[in-house]
């Protein structure tokens, strides 16, 4: 059969989101879950799924075509990825903007030891907008590329209120300032600052007793986070934080503008409105787990990254299919 086989490594949102991926992907099939916890404690939203321990991982290297690294960037991507690349074709999702090229090395010796195909850094940023905004800068030399991110949960903002004193609970949210980005779509090229581009707003719930006042000053002037932005403070209670703020939605918008000639702009959008951040993200990791296999099976080995993989291969039509019906 023509089916990918792939290996699941590591069961958090992401994990979930891939697992739910792979049961709208026909011609892809989960082979299991790897965790480096107790597999008896975890649920798999499907009961059938199977899952092992990491310590088995290795045993079944011939059962598996693809891994889909779904680890954190922080810990568990820099080690595993090249760990695991020695072994097997994997994916993973490594958004840790600064040290791409550090683990980019680190993955690609991995994989060309091995001879396997490993694709880093796949998702929406980096990922798919990555992908729009080489195509904008390439399309439109003459212009300028802006990305906005939101309206969307950030995790990292998050567990920066939840450790402020007072705070029992909380989420913050990233927002694209509607005029920066009206004068963006405008073409005129703005230079925007940090605090004209993004503005944040946090839903916090306080400990019995604690100054509210004290804890909306913490939180505006925590710097690196929040002291470059115009930030909002809304107390809420835990009953409100549970009801309106469980979800992760997330999305943003990457725009290029440009001039052909003195008399014409261009104007390029790309735009993503995400319920679910980990179930996307979960989504392209699949796709792009196809284009691995079939990178692997034509012998492209090495660490790759999304600005190598052809779009046809991330579909599971053939060439001639798409050639007839896409283009
Ligand atoms: P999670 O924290 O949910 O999961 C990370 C790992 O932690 C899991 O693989 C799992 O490993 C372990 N884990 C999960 N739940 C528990 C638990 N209850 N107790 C103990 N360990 C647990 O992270 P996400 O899935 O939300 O995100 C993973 C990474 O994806 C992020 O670090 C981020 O960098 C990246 N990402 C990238 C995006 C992009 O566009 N490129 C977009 C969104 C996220 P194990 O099963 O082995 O214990």
């Amino acid at each position: 059969t023509s089916s990918v086989r792939v290996g699941i490594v590591g069961y958090g949102n992401l994990g979930r989101g891939v697992e739910a991926a792979i049961a709208k992907n026909p011609d892809m099939q989960l082979v299991g879950i790897y965790t480096r916890r107790d597999p008896a404690q975890l649920k798999p939203l499907h009961a059938g799924t199977p899952v092992y321990a990491m310590d088995s991982l290795l045993s079944h290297k011939g059962q598996v075509d693809v891994l889909i690294l779904c680890g954190g960037s922080k810990d568990d991507l820099p080690k595993q990825a090249p760990e695991l690349a020695a072994h097997f074709n994997l994916i993973d999702s490594f958004d840790t903007h600064a040290r791409i090229p550090e683990h980019f090395a680190n993955v690609d010796k991995a994989a060309q030891g091995g001879q396997t195909t490993a694709l880093i850094s796949a998702g929406w940023d980096p990922g798919m907008f990555s992908i729009n905004r080489v195509m904008g800068e390439s399309l439109l030399p003459d212009g300028a590329t802006y990305t906005f991110w939101g309206k969307g949960l950030s995790q990292g903002h998050s567990d920066a209120i939840r450790r402020v004193e007072g705070v029992a609970g909380g989420v913050q949210y990233t927002i694209p300032v509607e005029e920066a980005v009206n004068k963006v779509r405008s073409g005129v090229r703005p230079e925007l600052s940090t605090r004209e581009k993004h503005k944040r707003e946090c839903h916090v719930v306080l400990k019995d007793g604690a100054d509210a006042e004290a804890v909306r000053k913490t939180i505006v002037e925590m710097p690196h986070y929040f002291d470059e932005y115009d930030t909002t403070v809304n107390f809420i209670s835990a009953e409100e934080l549970a009801r309106d703020h469980a979800t992760m939605p997330h999305g943003g918008f990457v725009i290029r503008s440009g001039n052909t000639s003195a008399e014409n702009k261009q104007v390029i959008e790309y735009r993503l409105q995400l319920d679910s951040n980990p179930e996307f993200t979960s989504s392209v990791l699949v796709a792009y787990a196809r284009a691995v296999h079939r990178m692997a099976q034509t012998g492209q080995h090495g660490c790759k990254t999304v600005f190598d993989v052809a779009p046809g291969l991330l579909s599971p039509k053939s060439a001639a299919d798409l050639r007839a019906q896409m283009l």
